[in-house]
């Protein structure tokens, strides 16, 4: 698969990584490169087979080990409730949690970041002396395109 991606991107990732003094792979970089070519959330089984095309030695705890660092480091984001990946609007922004809009009809994922959203769950959630760790915000629909689509 021939990738045409945004050069800017993969530059500004690849001097975040050694501001951070952290190894980018090839592996890891190709992984980073798959989930941004694809416009809507990438299952890591579907890395898998992509990765294969220039890596046939790939197997699953390759794909899992490069999403695992891809995570740490802010670049993506796991979509729970579909068990699959995108890459982060602000890759270079520090740790946040996102709103993400999930279309039902074309699995094209929207990210959100809405700082008073989490900081109003974090309120609701200390009136019952509870302390959050992580947020998971997910919202599932239908996305722009496709209900015009459905308009026509
Ligand atoms: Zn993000
Ligand atoms: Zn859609």
């Amino acid at each position: 698969m021939v990738i045409n991606l945004d050069q800017t991107l993969l530059k500004q990732i690849e001097e975040i990584c050694v501001a951070r003094g952290v190894r980018l792979t090839p592996q890891r970089k190709r992984v980073f490169e798959l989930i941004c070519a694809n416009k809507k959330a990438s299952s890591a089984y579907e890395l898998l087979e992509d990765l294969k095309e220039s890596e046939p030695q790939a197997k699953p705890p390759t794909v899992y080990r490069a999403l695992d660092f891809l995570l740490e480091q802010g670049f993506i984001h796991r979509v729970e409730s579909t068990n699959s990946y995108i890459s982060c609007c602000s890759c270079n922004a520090h740790k946040h949690h996102s709103h993400l809009l999930i279309c039902d009809n074309c699995s094209n994922v929207i990210e959100l970041q809405d700082d008073s959203l989490v900081t109003l769950l974090t309120k609701n959630a200390e009136k019952h002396g509870f302390n959050i760790t992580n947020h998971v915000i997910e919202s599932h629909g239908i996305c722009q395109q496709c209900s015009s689509e459905i308009e026509e």
